[in-house]
């Protein structure tokens, strides 16, 4: 047998790869889309056909590889039937079993909480547990249709009752910590161990956690396998796409699609508007573009971070009063104007060309 833990340093994702070196099956939980040369160069090594590839949940931080794989490979992509992702060749239910070589068996046990669709896998004397379970910590449950209280439920349940030696290999480690047990976390876990079910909820829904960087990008793309929008439209199965190719997929479909609902104004109009005051001028881009020069007076709020800052910022606190959001071009600004519409704001501005094209009027 072939065991390999694999780390994408970039989203401190963990990506495992099993495999039957005797049948030369294979089989990948959470590949990361950046990584799928690296993947195919590891099965050749080793003259393996991958088989599988199996996601815990539908990744917020990342982009799955699986769509990638089977399109190079012809793997099969699985996920829960409860993530909709309908282009997933298997819809994972509860206590699933694949199997692949001579004899081996992963089985899927249901761990709902950090997503209603997260599961984990369970192989010989190892359970993969996405994020549902961490090293001395746990998925946030914050977003995305999660839930503490199931979150504890299938913890305390169905994976601490797991056998004390069973191997714990989570799908992200930000410490350097590569691997536990059931019985260290049952005993450790700062967030689970001695705590009841209310004390988790309240720990949970007090951690305050800014937003994923690539969730704009992440979840719509692993709905469909982490497939572009371009990938998915050249998909076809006797004749048919096999992917339906839907409304917003790649984030210039979603700025396109923001644009539609909000209103832009020229560098021009903005100049007028700023001299004659009254408004709320916010650059939306990140700290670091920021520091490097602004408009005068401009308040930091990097798309990002919006939903998570907005409510506690005094100045944006009257939601009949105007606001004009830049960013470097003009994207990120009108995906921020939409949020601030859907928030209740009822003036909001996005400026065309952004802070670019502010440096090149003047
Ligand atoms: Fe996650």
């Amino acid at each position: 047998m072939l065991f390999k833990q694999l780390f994408d340093q970039d989203t401190c994702t963990y990506t495992y790869l099993i495999a039957d070196t005797q049948a030369k099956e294979a089989v990948l939980i959470d590949p990361v889309n950046t990584h799928v040369d690296d993947y195919i160069t590891l099965l050749q090594e080793y003259q393996l056909q991958l088989k599988y590839s199996l996601e815990t949940h539908v990744h917020a931080d990342h982009i799955t590889a699986g769509g990638l794989l089977r399109q190079r490979l012809g793997s099969a992509t699985a996920v829960s039937h409860l993530c909709g992702a309908d282009c997933a060749d298997i819809q994972i239910e509860n206590d699933h079993l694949f199997e692949f070589g001579q004899s081996e068996t992963i089985r899927v046990i249901a761990t709902p909480g950090h997503t209603p669709g997260s599961i984990s896998f369970l192989w010989r004397d190892k359970v993969f547990t996405g994020d549902s379970l961490l090293i001395d910590g746990c998925g946030r449950t914050d977003f995305q249709g999660g839930d503490a209280g199931t979150l504890y439920d299938c913890i305390t349940q169905h994976l601490f009752s797991l056998p004390d030696e069973t191997l714990v290999y989570p799908g992200h480690d930000y410490n350097g910590c590569w691997v536990s047990s059931i019985i260290q976390e049952r005993n450790s876990n700062a967030r689970l161990a001695g705590k009841s079910r209310e004390q988790f909820i309240d720990i949970m829904n007090n951690l305050n956690l800014p937003k994923p960087r690539l969730i704009d990008e992440a979840i719509p793309a692993n709905r469909y396998c982490g497939l572009g929008a371009n990938d998915r439209q050249d998909t076809f199965v006797n004749n048919e796409i096999r992917y339906p190719v839907r409304a917003i997929t790649t984030t210039q479909e979603m700025v396109a699609e923001a644009k539609q609902h909000i209103t832009e104004i020229s560098v021009v109009e903005a100049k007028q508007l700023i001299t004659e005051g009254n408004l709320v001028l916010v650059d939306t881009r990140e700290e670091s573009e920021f520091a490097a020069g602004h408009l005068d007076n401009a308040l930091l709020v990097p798309r990002g971070v919006l939903e998570f800052k907005i409510g506690n910022l005094p100045e944006l606190s009257d939601k009949n009063k105007t606001v004009l959001l830049y960013c470097r071009s003009g994207n990120r600004s009108a995906l921020a104007a939409k949020v601030m519409q859907q928030l209740g704001y009822n003036k909001v501005l996005s400026m065309i060309g952004g802070y670019e094209a502010w440096c090149q009027s003047n």
